[in-house]
């Protein structure tokens, strides 16, 4: 895997970026990040500044994502 398959979800609780996998990212949310979190939003590239460029990207999906 890499960050580029990956798609920007956020938890709208918390403010935190997670990493959606992108081949998911289509279907209906809430959507599951790949650290097992529950998304509300997807938003964008996690590559992007809505992911990995945020304020608070996941400590997990960050690492998982660069498996
Ligand atoms: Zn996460």
């Amino acid at each position: 895997m890499s960050p580029s398959d990956h798609a920007a979800g956020r938890d709208q609780e918390t403010g935190r970026a997670h990493a959606v996998l992108a081949e998911t990212a289509d279907l209906p949310a809430p959507w599951a990040a790949i650290c097992g979190a529950s998304v509300g939003v997807v938003q964008g590239r996690w590559n992007g500044p809505r992911g990995l460029g945020s304020a608070d990207p996941c400590p997990d999906c960050v690492r998982l994502s660069q498996g």
